[in-house]
């Protein structure tokens, strides 16, 4: 055994853990409510210590890391030392809620394990080959640059590993093919994948933005914000909650879980059918404008909770869209099958179940090439 890699998922209070062998997955946990009264363990090193003296680690190679937010600095999985410490640590204020765990994580394990190399991958390492009119927001370029205000992306360690699936499934290498993934989760983003490189992904600067979420409001005029403070009197505190905890489905209905919508909506409930609606035609308008970014469309994907357990959503997101090449088979579909359009379908639309352990696993092997 010389080719173990253990992959490391650090939260702000858990620990997610799948240790590799190859591309067999050995094991797997997750350690949870780390520092709180009652929880699994008192921080983050007494959870990595835990796990680790459980876990047969002969011939380990790496371990990797997801890091959230890579910034513009990283575009590629990197071997940690010192310098990727600080600089993980300098895109905190991007991504205030993950980089401060998950580089937790990363220190913790430099320290118990000093002599593995450590390999972060980054959720935004994808989106690095963005061209700069899809990066872009339309402000003041002095701010943008002073605060680093441009479109990051994220879920990149899913859509890179989807995209290439799908290039299986069609038996074409990634670099003929032009894909749109739709990672349909907790959280949810679109991205347009030209011969293997993202060039545009619905999410930004933030995870906020794009498709409806489970408690994310995705896309909004930022001019709400403004009128939720000056004429709601809410706090900008209480609007980020509001967009980012309380949005989304949850907004919409009081439930972040799309199972309970589906159910609701089967039952006549209005809200949740309102929301199904908000939530599919928001991917529908995705597809639309990446498949005019792309020009020439080869296959849809979807992906995670809802895209790949959800035939209801599959169906609506792409229905009446035949016009353009794009049609779903109702029985395919129903039964999940991994290409459920019909057969020469102009777009072959595909379901492909996502791995973004493996897929960090690969990376941090990769990155040690
Ligand atoms: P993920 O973030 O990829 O784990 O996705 C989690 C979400 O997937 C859950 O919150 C559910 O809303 C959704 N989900 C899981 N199973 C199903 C299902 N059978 N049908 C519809 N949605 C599902």
């Amino acid at each position: 055994m010389t080719d173990r890699v253990l992959v490391l998922n650090a939260g702000s209070s858990s620990l997610k853990y799948r240790l590799f062998d190859g591309t067999d997955p050995v094991t797997h946990g997750l350690v949870e409510r780390i520092g709180e009264p009652g929880g699994d363990a008192a921080d983050h090193a007494a959870a990595l210590r835990a796990v680790l003296s459980g876990l047969d680690l002969s011939g380990l190679a790496a371990v990797g890391h997801r890091v959230v937010h890579g910034g513009a600095e990283f575009t590629a999985p990197t071997v940690v030392d010192d310098a990727v410490c600080a600089a993980v640590r300098r895109l905190i204020p991007l991504a205030p809620l993950h980089n401060p765990a998950n580089l937790a994580g990363i220190e913790v394990a430099r320290e118990l394990l000093p002599d593995v190399p450590q390999v972060a991958v980054f959720d935004t390492a994808f989106h690095a080959t963005m061209p700069e009119a899809v990066a872009s927001y339309a402000i003041d370029v002095e701010v943008a640059r002073r605060w680093r205000i441009r479109r990051y992306g994220f879920h990149g360690t899913s859509h890179a590993y989807v995209s290439r699936r799908t290039a299986l499934l069609l038996g074409r290498p990634p670099a003929e093919i032009n894909v749109i993934s739709l990672h349909l989760g907790n959280g949810a983003s679109a991205c347009a994948v030209r011969g293997g490189r993202s060039v545009a992904t619905s999410m930004g600067m933030s995870p906020l933005p794009g498709l409806v979420m489970g408690t994310r409001s995705g896309d909004i005029d930022p001019a709400v914000v403004f009128h939720l403070h000056r004429v709601g009197g809410l706090s900008v505190d209480e609007i980020d909650d509001l967009l980012n905890h309380e949005g989304g489905l949850r907004g919409l209905t009081g439930e972040n879980d799309m199972r309970a919508i589906l159910r609701r909506r089967k039952a006549g409930d209005r809200a949740a059918a309102l929301a199904f609606d908000v939530y599919v035609t928001r991917v529908k308008e995705y597809v639309g404008g990446y498949l005019a970014l792309l020009g020439r469309l080869n296959a849809i994907s979807f992906t995670a909770g809802v895209g790949e357990n959800s035939p209801a959503v599959r169906a609506a997101a792409l229905d009446g869209l035949t016009g353009l090449g794009i049609a779903v088979d109702p029985d395919r579909n129903a039964r999940g099958e991994s290409v459920i359009s019909p057969p020469h379908s102009p777009v072959t639309v595909c379901v492909v179940h996502t791995d973004e352990e493996l897929e960090i696993a690969e990376q941090a092997r990769q990155a040690l090439r």
